[in-house]
Parts: C-alpha cells; sequence; structure tokens
C-alpha cells in the first residue's frame, strides 16, 4: 500500500500556471505541495549543450510527434515548466483574441477590463523589459529592416527578464535550456522562490498517474523517479500539467464519461521557420535572440505572426532539407543564417487521446484556411529575406507546435466544455484548472502572460473554495 501524505491542497504540474497558483495559496497559508514530472535545476546546473537539454528538459527526449507526424510538438517537462526552455516573450491578448473566446465560450470575464488587473498581478511578481535598441543582433536588423522595407510595422518586444548583461556578451540563446544566470524570469526564480521560502513543498521527479475523487479528498496517485508508488491527499486538487498533461491524466484517471469534451479543442499556433543565407555573417545566435515583435494589423487580420528565433545546430540541422554533403555544405553557413518564423493562428482543433501503454495521442491537422494563413505568411518572409540581400531562402518543412493549448478548454457547457467558469471541472468543485489547457480556441498570441493572469485570478477564487 502505498504512503499517503495529506494537504490543503496538492498542485499537478510546476509550469507556469501550477508554479503561481501554488505561490498564491501559500501566500494564503494553505498548505500546498506542488507535484512535477521533470527534475529541479539550479542556474548553475541547467544542461549545457542543446542535445542534453532536449532530453532533460522535454518530454519523449526533445520533440513528440502529432499522430500523423506532420507537427513536432515541444512540451516542456521541468520545475517552472514552460518558463525554463521558453523565449519568455510577454504580450496581453487583444480584443480578437477575447472576442473570439468570448464567442466560444460564453464565459463573460473573458475580456480586457476584468483580464487587466490580473494581468498587472502577475506583472507583480516579474521584471518586464524591452531589449535595448543598440544590442540588436544581426538576426533582429535583418528584421526589422526587411519590415520597414516592406512598409510592416514592427515593435519592440517585452520580456520577462532581469539584468541580462548584454554588455558582458552573454547569449541568450542559451537561455532556451535555461537561463545560467538567473535573467529570465522563470518561476523557480520569481514565484517559486518566495512560495519555497513560504513553506511551499516541490516534489519533483513525480509523475502524476491517476487522480481520485473522494467525497471530501482528492487522491493523486503516482510513481517517483525510482518508480516508487507514492500518493499525495488534498482537500483540493489543482491541475497545471498543461495541455497534453492535464488531458492525458483526466483521460486515464477515467473522467471522460461526465466530461465528454475532454482532450478536445487542442491547438497549437503551428510555426513554421524559414532560414536565408546572407553574404555576410549574421550570427543569429549571438546576443539578446530576439528584440523585435511583428505588430502589423495585416498579420493579425490574416491570422499570423512573425517572429525572429534562431535555433541550435541540431535545430537548425533538422530544418534543413536535404542530405549528406549537401547537407554538411549548408550546416557550414550557419553563421550566414538568418531565420524568421512564421505562426499561425490555428482554426482546425485537435484531439487528444491516450494508448494503451499510456502514450498521449495528439491527432491535429492544418485545415485549407490554417494553409492559407501559414502562405501568407511565408510570402511575407521571403518578402522581408528578398528586400535585406538575402542569397538563398530555405524553407523549412516540419511545423513546430510550442504553445500548447485546449484539451481541457474553458466554457458555460458541460457538454461542449471541461472546465466551468469558476476554474472547476464542470461537475467536480474541488478539481481547479488554469493553466493552458482551458483556452478555448487559439489567441494567435504568446499565451504565457495570460495564463499567469488567469492564474492569479484563479488563485483567489480556490483560496476562497478553500476556506
Ligand atoms: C521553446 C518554447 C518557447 C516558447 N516561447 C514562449 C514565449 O516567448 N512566450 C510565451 O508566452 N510562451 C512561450 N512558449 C509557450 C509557454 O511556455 C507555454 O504556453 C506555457 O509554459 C504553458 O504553461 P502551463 O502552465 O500551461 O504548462 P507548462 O508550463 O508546460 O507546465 C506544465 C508542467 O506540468 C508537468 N507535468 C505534465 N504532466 C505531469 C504529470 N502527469 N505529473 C507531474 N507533472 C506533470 C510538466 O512536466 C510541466 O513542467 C514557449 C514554449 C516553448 C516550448
Amino acid at each position: 500500500m502505498a504512503a499517503v501524505s495529506d494537504y490543503d491542497i496538492v498542485i499537478v504540474g510546476a509550469g507556469v500556471s501550477g508554479s503561481f497558483i501554488a505561490g498564491a495559496l501559500t501566500r494564503a497559508g494553505l498548505r500546498c505541495v506542488l507535484l512535477e514530472a521533470g527534475q529541479s535545476f539550479a542556474s548553475s546546473d541547467y544542461p549545457d549543450n542543446e542535445l542534453d537539454a532536449n532530453a532533460l528538459l522535454y518530454w519523449g527526449g526533445g520533440i513528440e510527434l502529432n499522430k500523423d507526424a506532420s507537427i513536432g510538438l515541444l512540451r516542456p517537462k521541468a520545475v517552472g515548466g514552460g518558463s525554463i526552455v521558453n523565449q519568455a516573450l510577454l504580450d496581453r491578448f487583444d480584443d480578437s483574441a477575447f472576442d473570439s473566446w468570448r464567442e466560444t465560450s460564453g464565459v463573460d470575464f473573458l475580456n480586457r477590463s476584468s483580464l487587466d488587473p490580473w494581468y498587472d498581478a502577475a506583472a507583480e511578481n516579474l521584471s518586464i523589459r524591452t531589449v535595448p535598441e543598440e544590442y540588436a543582433n544581426g538576426n533582429a536588423r535583418i528584421f526589422r529592416d526587411g519590415f520597414a522595407a516592406n512598409g510592416y510595422r514592427c515593435a519592440p518586444l517585452e520580456r520577462a527578464q532581469g539584468d541580462c548583461r548584454f554588455e558582458d556578451g552573454n547569449c541568450c540563446i542559451e537561455c532556451l535550456r535555461g537561463c545560467p544566470i538567473d535573467s529570465k524570469q522563470s518561476t523557480p526564480v520569481t514565484v517559486l522562490r518566495k512560495a519555497r521560502d513560504a513553506g511551499l513543498e516541490i516534489v519533483s521527479r513525480f509523475e502524476a498517474l491517476r487522480v481520485e475523487n473522494g467525497t471530501d479528498r482528492v487522491t493523486v496517485h503516482g510513481r517517483d523517479h525510482d518508480g516508487e508508488q507514492k500518493s499525495y491527499r488534498g482537500r483540493h486538487l489543482v491541475l497545471g500539467a498543461g495541455a497534453i498533461g492535464n488531458s492525458r491524466l483526466l483521460l486515464m484517471s477515467g473522467f471522460a464519461e461526465r466530461l465528454p469534451a475532454l482532450g478536445d479543442n487542442f491547438y497549437t499556433h503551428p510555426q513554421y521557420m524559414s532560414l536565408a543565407v546572407y553574404d555576410e555573417p549574421v550570427n543569429a545566435h549571438r546576443g539578446p535572440l530576439q528584440s523585435y515583435k511583428s505588430a502589423d494589423p495585416g498579420f493579425r487580420a490574416n491570422g499570423f505572426k512573425l517572429e525572429n528565433v534562431f535555433a541550435g545546430p541540431i535545430g537548425i540541422a533538422m530544418l534543413v532539407p536535404s542530405f549528406g554533403t549537401e547537407h554538411m555544405r549548408h550546416m557550414r553557413d550557419i553563421t550566414r543564417m538568418a531565420c524568421i518564423e512564421v505562426a499561425v493562428r490555428d482554426t482546425n482543433p485537435g484531439r487528444i487521446t491516450v494508448g494503451s501503454s499510456g502514450k498521449p495521442i495528439v491527432e491535429k491537422t492544418l485545415n485549407e484556411e490554417d494553409r492559407k494563413r501559414r502562405d501568407r505568411g511565408l510570402e511575407a518572409i521571403r518578402n522581408i529575406f528578398r528586400a535585406t540581400g538575402a542569397k538563398q531562402i530555405i524553407e523549412g518543412n516540419i511545423a513546430i507546435g510550442l504553445h500548447l493549448m485546449g484539451g481541457c478548454n474553458i466554457g458555460v457547457d458541460p457538454a461542449r466544455s471541461v472546465v466551468s467558469p469558476e476554474f472547476r471541472l464542470h461537475g467536480h468543485d474541488k478539481i481547479h484548472v488554469a493553466d493552458s489547457s482551458i483556452f478555448p480556441n487559439a489567441p494567435g498570441i504568446n499565451p504565457s502572460f495570460t495564463i499567469m493572469a488567469l492564474s492569479s485570478m484563479a488563485a483567489e477564487k480556490i483560496a476562497a473554495d478553500a476556506r
């Protein structure tokens, strides 16, 4: 018989949402435990190379594939979740995102004026800065100049960062595998540090495998890194395991019977990276990785946005569609390459189910409208590269899904949604969710800041319920 530990609140998943909720509930004086399948890292021991980072910071050893292998899914796995590996770009949603959310969900508070105080509350936990213009690297300058040459609008982007010490030559491509100088405002250096000091218990390398909803307690059963079965029991349970993680856990626990929409409505903002080779060095890997964001109303109306990220050599090698000596020749050009990606605001919902071995199966394709959105974005990228003197353009043919959203969508109708406007699973008063899994559809905007805002809002409701 597995040992059972008792708490006020059990939280599964120490990503963006789980961390923010754990912090707020601990501050409210509740006894919380935060369970995370991934490891806990200090800034000094993040993996120092791309290969180890893929293996140690992601589920599936770096990348998982959807059912027809057309989209690579990046699913973070660490204390801090996506905040460890992401680019920390923070954006509030606009009316287009919220209008569409309200229409799909019937949830009235999904609008800017209701959410703004919660964005503000979340921001109090972070340092948010723009990257000083003088540090813009070659890739960012191509992005900015190409936008100007085509009459497209771009803007400085806002990042959750402290002091990145760019004057010392720091390169933020490194922070994609965990920021070694604690500048990136990932949750272990923000909300979790304070929460731990205030008594939050964090259990890393524990995978939750089953949720049992009893009359006055909810129990999470799972196993630790050594394979030992353990259980954690709380008066309330918060699920923060992300879109795929929450759907998988609830499906494996038999909740589908009472929640017919469980696992549906899954979106990814599929992203396609295009590379361009220039005569002169670009050094896209140096300094701040991104300085500007696309802010073009025409792009927004056409359902895409552009970002100029770069990947490590392994990531770039996957995108270059060639073999053998030709591939080696391309890779020798890596310092002369620029990269821009198009992220599609996808309209075709996917579906998460669980295979017999417990592995999540993701059915997700692009429909005609999504392909049109992608193609319009690729055309804008080609225009930018051509206007800035690119000698060759290489279109990466793999879609990457790294904004994983939905599966437990919020809504008023229990037949078509999973989570109620009170952030509780429909029909289950003690199980709460406010992470990326509750997104009703794809907003087309970076999701983290809104996850923080919704989680801060939900935490207040959960604290009231728990009291
Ligand atoms: C490379 C990359 C770059 C990105 N860049 C940006 C960006 O610049 N701006 C932005 O807004 N967004 C960005 N994102 C997306 C953003 O990071 C995610 O949307 C966000 O992290 C989702 O938050 P979450 O709380 O829903 O889940 P996550 O942060 O993914 O956390 C979920 C956690 O739950 C854990 N978990 C899952 N299942 C279990 C289980 N059964 N038991 C225990 N633990 C479990 C996972 O290991 C994980 O740590 C990026 C993502 C990636 C991968």
